[in-house]
């Protein structure tokens, strides 16, 4: 064991007690501290976990993985249960319009201590975004959160210690008593595809702002999107079938270019709906659009609502989650469209 009165192992010539001893402990100390968090949290998490796996909500569990996964195959998608799990407890939102999270302190509320509210309030602001090292110091790392435009301290630095000031990154912070922990895994990406990343949901959100009030609201209701990265980043055979789907629907949009419209819902059904029923979609449409004056949101979410009505309508057996993953919205805001939509 490396005594006081020793040579400090930093070859500084000094001893030990005379250099790095107190910067070690210090490190020591902070690292115990986190290590606390991570024990708190996961152990909170577990419970939660299991609570989830009750029956009664067997059919939002199917819900969310629809929501989630983008390929049927189980063998990839195996690689993402543990993504999932925090996603299906943190973020899909019920057809009762609460998150797990919720429903869990609701039916705990008089068994949980003080460390566990606290966690669970952190867990219902907590979301995924792209984050960048803005400062290392010896026992904390200043994150910047690029779509948020907000810094924070994280305490977890063992898991950062590849990164550099500036290194771009996937990440989840989740605050454990007065510690920032990233949970999930960190995931290092290029500047390239940080600023894909930025500039897509900047754009997404941009369409979405007359429903959500900040963009942090908004990446809470939908951070299925970064996962969806997430997903494609760690498997390139995720990225491979996006990429093909990406050039089937160009090509179709592309056939259907006689028929090209102003209107951003018709050039969407135009993409999306299957020949068949398109007609009546564009015609649905038109008439509600004749009836109701100038509607306003975002084109997706309305071209969701046709799509999922006129299926409907025509007695096919589709969920509201098939539809709004493929038009990149959250099941509840297709839900809200086609509330209105029924309404006509
Ligand atoms: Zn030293």
């Amino acid at each position: 064991m490396l005594g006081r009165n020793d040579l400090c192992p930093c070859g500084s010539g000094k001893k030990y007690k005379k250099c790095c001893l107190n910067k070690d402990m210090a490190s020591e100390r902070s690292s115990r501290k986190v290590g606390l968090s991570q024990k708190q949290y996961y152990e909170l998490y577990s419970k939660i976990s299991e609570f989830s796996r009750d029956e009664k909500f067997k059919a939002e569990y199917d819900k969310a993985r629809e929501t989630f996964f983008i390929m049927e195959d189980e063998e990839i998608n195996s690689k993402f249960e543990r993504f999932f799990n925090t996603y299906f407890i943190q973020d899909h939102i019920m057809e009762n319009k609460k998150v797990m999270t919720v429903e869990f302190f609701e039916a705990n509320r008089d068994n949980l201590d003080m460390v566990e509210r606290d966690i669970l309030r952190s867990l219902f602001e907590s979301y995924v975004s792209v984050y960048e090292v803005k400062e290392i110091q010896d026992e904390k790392i200043l994150l910047k959160d690029c779509l948020n435009d907000v810094e924070l301290y994280t305490e977890d630095i063992n898991l950062l210690k590849d990164f550099k000031v500036g290194s771009p990154m996937i990440a989840r912070v989740v605050k454990v008593g007065d510690i920032n922990i990233l949970i999930d895994i960190t995931i290092s990406i290029s500047e390239a595809i940080k600023d894909t990343i930025v500039n897509d949901i900047k754009a997404l959100f941009a369409q979405y702002e007359d429903i959500y009030k900040d963009m942090k609201t908004f990446l809470i209701h939908h951070t299925h999107i970064l996962y969806k990265y997430i997903q494609q980043l760690l498997e390139p055979s995720i990225a491979e079938y996006l990429k093909n789907q990406r050039a089937e629907k160009a090509s179709k949009a592309e056939a259907v270019e006689v028929c090209e419209s102003d209107d951003k819902v018709i050039t969407m059904l135009n993409q999306n709906i299957e020949e068949d029923l398109l007609q009546s979609g564009i015609d649905f449409w038109n008439g509600y659009k004749a009836a109701n004056g100038e509607v306003k949101g975002a084109e997706n979410g309305w071209a969701a609502g046709v799509e999922y009505y006129v299926k409907k309508e025509a007695g096919q057996s589709i969920t509201q989650a098939q539809i709004a993953k493929k038009y990149e919205i959250s099941p509840s805001t297709l839900g809200k469209r086609y509330k209105d939509l029924k309404a006509e």
